[in-house]
């Protein structure tokens, strides 16, 4: 348990590793909705109160059932984004195995892990499907709401049935976060980013987040009207173009350096070239062109300070949706410096130096998470292969 403070709302609750969970009588899908990964990002379990709060006073009926999970129970009940280590950095098969069978558990975070990992397997051991995981965050500079995913094309379908800016890639740049442990195991998984920390409205938009994703998963069942009053209400929530955005750079803060963002950065903004971006050991780093700068540091805990995006072109989007589907990359590993890992076929290996027109930005396209393996060779894993879309198929946003 722990005493959870919200500062937005000068209020305080008490809330247990599953804050909340609905059974309903008649099947349907999973949901399940993860507050305060970051202890200091409270809006998302304020929220999943309130909503269920709602569902259980009005009585409303729940096809299949409904969580409310909290993240980093120590670190919430002390307002910090974590204690030793950050919880949503160490969602790492070999480290995972360590924690839950061997139990060598190295500080709380690892304690954490283990219990959501267990809490997890069981719920997926125990419900049926389609399986929904939405994790629930805020962000240290001042933003318009928006979604984070691991871009498989399962994700890119169901995250379009939001009028949000959604980004895609985070998962080559930001290793080891629990969606995408999740998103790895085949399942929709994103992430919603609902304001600032401490604004009250960050609280809001997550609320009307949760009803509407209640609506869409089928979870709950609306009206048509009232299905579009919840779209309406996450729209006006949002001052920034719906569009697909890619991360193209991550800035690493090196461990001991001292990082200090310039002041007064808006997440989505844009930036000319030659503006000042931020101080490192009391040197300026400036931007060397124009930039739309994204998810900009302005707290103390945190190794990442900033990244560069750029909105996706829709012919981008159309033509690797074609090369996934007909799985273009079966024909690429009859070329010379092209080939499979091994017979599972999920990864390939590419020698750059005959295959030269391999580049990272075409393996994306493909649907693949590139990683360098040496001077002349790319190792790529297919993103699509697990994707469990048979269990999505009967739905109302599969079919649209
Ligand atoms: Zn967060």
């Amino acid at each position: 348990m722990a005493i959870v403070h919200s500062k937005a709302l000068a209020e305080t609750i008490k809330v247990d590793r599953v804050i909340d969970h609905i059974r309903g009588k008649k099947r349907g899908p999973t949901v399940v909705f993860f507050g305060g990964i970051h202890g200091n990002e409270t809006a998302g379990v304020f929220a999943l109160k309130e909503v269920f709060k709602e569902l259980r006073s009005k009585e409303v009926m729940i096809n299949g059932e409904v969580y409310a999970i909290s993240g980093n129970l120590g670190a919430l009940e002390r307002k910090q984004r974590y204690q030793t280590e950050d919880l949503n950095r160490i969602w790492f098969q070999d480290r995972i195995e360590r924690i839950v069978n061997h139990k060598k558990i190295q500080h709380n975070e690892e304690s954490e892990l283990g219990e959501l990992f267990y809490l997890l397997h069981t719920i997926l051991d125990t419900g049926t499907p389609p399986f929904y995981f939405m994790d629930l965050h805020t962000t240290s500079s001042d933003t318009s709401p928006f979604m984070v995913l691991n871009d498989s094309l399962l994700n890119r379908k169901y995250a379009s049935n939001y009028p949000l800016p959604i980004i895609l890639g985070i998962e080559e740049y930001l290793k080891g976060a629990l969606l995408s442990y999740i998103n790895e195991l085949g399942y929709v998984s994103l992430g919603f980013e609902s304001g600032q920390h401490d604004d009250d409205k960050a609280v809001q938009n997550c609320v009307e987040f949760i009803r509407y994703s209640l609506a869409v998963t089928q979870v709950v069942d609306v009206s048509e009207e009232r299905q579009k009053q919840l779209y309406e209400a996450i729209s006006n929530s949002s001052g920034v173009p719906h569009k697909f955005y890619e991360i193209y750079h991550q800035y690493d803060i090196a461990p001991n350096s001292d990082f200090k963002m310039a002041p007064g950065y808006a997440n989505f903004q844009t930036i000319p070239k030659g503006a000042d971006l931020a101080l490192v050991d009391g040197m300026e780093l400036k931007s060397t062109k124009k930039r739309q700068i994204f998810m900009p540091l302005y707290q103390k805990q945190g190794g990442e300070g900033f990244y560069f995006i750029r909105p996706i072109p829709i012919f981008l989007l159309w033509l690797s949706k074609k090369l996934r589907r007909f799985k273009v990359d079966h024909i690429l590993v009859k070329l010379p410096g092209v080939e499979w890992r091994d017979a599972s076929k999920d990864t390939l290996v590419v020698d750059q130096r005959v295959a030269r027109f391999f580049a990272k930005s075409f393996l994306h396209l493909l649907g693949y998470r590139a990683r360098r393996f040496d001077e002349s060779h790319l190792i790529a894993k297919n993103r699509e292969s697990v994707s469990k879309f048979k269990e999505y198929e009967d739905t109302v946003w599969y079919n649209k």
